[in-house]
């Protein structure tokens, strides 16, 4: 099983911010901003690739909690950024579909090295 799948069935710890049914909501364990939270699907999609017609509707409820999650912390006026790794070369370490919540500071031009 999955890091991400192991946190969703409460096996390994993490700080929750959200949960419903469908979703979950956590902090990085090594943030790159003063707030760093993934939103993740509870069911194991592993890439954004992996996407299908059937997951319309997650996907919008998603950016609706990362919208929340915002609000709740603070950053939605100051603003954040939203990103998803995908496969080797988007960086993505993690093979459980996961959306990065970023914030509490100017994050500056987006750069990739
Ligand atoms: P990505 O490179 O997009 O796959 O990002 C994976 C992210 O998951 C990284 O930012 C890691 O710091 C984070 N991460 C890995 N393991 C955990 C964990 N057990 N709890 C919280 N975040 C984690
Ligand atoms: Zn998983």
């Amino acid at each position: 099983m999955c890091v991400f799948c192991k946190i969703v069935k409460g096996e390994l710890p993490a700080k929750v911010v959200y949960e419903d049914e469908k979703v979950m909501a956590f902090h990085d364990i090594n943030p790159q901003a003063p707030i760093h939270i993934l939103v993740i699907p509870k069911e194991h999609i592993e890439t954004l690739n992996d996407l299908e017609e059937k997951h319309k509707e997650l996907i919008g409820h998603i950016f609706l909690v990362i919208k929340k999650i915002a609000e709740e912390l603070g950053i939605a006026q100051s603003g954040y950024r939203v990103l998803v790794n995908c496969n080797r070369d988007g960086g993505q370490e993690i093979y459980h579909l996961h959306f990065h919540l970023l914030g509490g500071k100017p994050l500056g031009p987006m750069v990739c090295r």
